[in-house]
């Protein structure tokens, strides 16, 4: 369990106490790992983390913070605060899973642990604990030097299409926020300044009159047909939105399984993605359109359920630039033979796919380090901390981070969790959930996030810095929540 660390490596006496705060997040490094381990064994999805939440508030608790629950209304979502006064920083931590993604832990080839059951897919577990780590060094460093600043452990759930943090934003959670900072398992370390893509996510719910379809189908009256017609609509649609859109859908009820009864009820969820949230709630109100002429063409009555909703990324250049020093200032941690060989045999697994890396690498201005990187690229860890450049680039994705980033300067950083090649949301990434590799990116994460925030603790002035950045790319808008009032978070189960 121990990781293998260079202990020291802020010297001088002005970094002494900034030091004993990243040892000490090594002094609670099994508390934070079985934390980690045990939010990867309940492994539960969205708004029902229940467990999860008891693990990270009784750690909390346990290190002199103080919890509070029922956070927005949300049962799972809490907060953990230590300190006092300005500077107030925020530690975004998540820690839901995906539903249907079990996974034997620490096995490169594809068999469930429970068959259907729930798995870490995008390493929650280590991002919740790592969050965690951070926030606790924080901690130490302000009860030890006594200076003034507020640390905040946001225990955000949903994550995964629940937008938690965008339903905590709408009730004001995170307006007292000065910074957020937070961190996200990949396959490799950095910092990117980049956006992310605005979504909304809708049922369209169909609801018509059934009959038996030989005998009277006259008399029916098909919701199925209503959502056929609506996604046909919504294919010619493509054709006249913005590049950078995206539509996607998934019929999730079809009316059953029987051709000879007409369907009376049928629903399919849409996601719709663009740069910004304006050019979302656009084609939103277009495809609503088609949703009533499938409703009008069919004779059904058409229900338009309002899931959630995210907002793009503000990225934040000062953030992103002290965070890229503590990325390098921290010691990346060094992987043993056996550690070597484990991620060779889940990089093997992930067959001839192409290296999403390679894109991003491509990217690096400087042509020296591209080639490096490259070449690096064949190997089974990225032990190395990606360049960081300035960039306007927009993640083909969206987080829910968005909507904090629009309140408050917000930075996020990558590490190393799993091999070379690993994509979130695959069983190699919940096979890799509990190894020794994503362990060690658990600390170093925490480390970094922990670094930075004491960094900003001493240097106020970057906070400013920072806030006249996020006010001067935002302009004249001001952040609107993009979830309507009265639309609650809902569980999978619950949808
Ligand atoms: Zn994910
Ligand atoms: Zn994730």
């Amino acid at each position: 369990m121990v990781c293998q660390y260079n202990k020291i490596f802020y010297r001088g006496s002005e970094f002494v106490e900034k030091q004993r705060a990243l040892d000490y997040i090594l002094e609670r490094e099994s508390l934070i790992l079985g934390i980690s381990d045990n939010i990867w064994e309940v492994a539960e999805t969205a708004f029902e983390e229940h467990k999860s939440v008891e693990y990270l508030c009784d750690a909390l608790e346990s290190e002199g913070f103080e919890i509070e629950r029922n956070v927005a209304d949300i049962e799972t979502a809490f907060t953990g605060r230590y300190g006092e006064g300005y500077p107030v920083i925020g530690i975004l931590g998540e820690f839901d899973a995906l539903s249907g993604i079990s996974q034997v832990p620490d096995l490169a080839k594809k068999e469930a642990l429970k068959e259907g059951g729930n798995g870490h897919g995008c390493g929650h577990n280590l991002l919740g604990s790592g969050s965690l780590a951070a926030a606790i060094g924080i901690k130490k460093y302000l009860m030890d030097t006594e200076k003034s600043g507020t640390v905040i452990y946001f225990g955000c759930p949903g994550e995964e299409g629940g937008s938690g943090k965008t339903f905590m934003a709408r009730e004001g959670v995170f307006d007292e926020l000065d910074i957020a900072l937070t961190w996200h398992p990949a396959s490799v370390n950095g910092v990117a300044s980049i956006s992310s893509l605005a979504n909304y996510q809708i049922l369209y719910k169909f609801h018509g009159i059934s009959a038996h379809a030989a005998a009277n189908p006259h008399d029916g009256r098909s919701a199925l047909d209503a959502v056929e017609l609506l996604n046909i609509g919504v294919q010619f649609l493509r054709e006249h939105i913005i590049q950078d859109a995206r539509i996607h859908y998934a019929i999730t009820d079809t009316g059953g399984f029987s051709p000879n009864v007409v369907q009376p009820y049928a629903e399919v969820l849409y996601l719709i993605r663009a740069p910004e949230t304006p050019q979302v709630k656009e084609i939103y109100e277009r495809v609503n359109d088609i949703a009533k002429g499938a409703a009008l063409m069919t004779g059904t009555r058409l229900e338009i359920d309002f899931v959630k909703a995210a907002s793009n990324l503000v990225p934040n250049n000062i953030l992103e630039a002290m965070l890229y020093k503590n990325l390098n200032s921290v010691p990346i941690p060094e992987y043993t033979e056996d550690e070597i060989k484990y991620a060779k045999g889940f990089m093997e697994s992930t067959g001839e796919q192409k290296n999403p890396m390679t894109g991003l690498v491509m990217k690096i201005p400087d042509s020296e380090k591209r080639k490096l990187l490259l070449s690096k690229l064949k190997e089974p860890i990225l032990d190395f901390v990606l360049p960081y450049f300035k960039s306007d680039q927009v993640l083909p994705g969206s987080t829910d981070v968005g909507d904090v980033s629009w309140i408050c300067p917000t930075s996020q950083i990558a590490a190393a969790s799993w091999s070379n090649n690993t994509a979130a949301h695959s069983w190699q990434a919940v096979s890799q959930g509990k190894g020794s590799i994503a362990h060690k990116s658990v600390i170093y994460a925490g480390q970094v996030l922990a670094a930075t925030a004491i960094d900003l603790i001493n240097n106020t002035d970057k906070i400013e810095e920072a806030k006249e950045e996020l006010r001067s790319r935002l302009g004249d808008n001001e952040y609107v929540c993009p979830i309507p009032k009265g639309v609650k978070p809902r569980s999978i189960s619950g949808r």
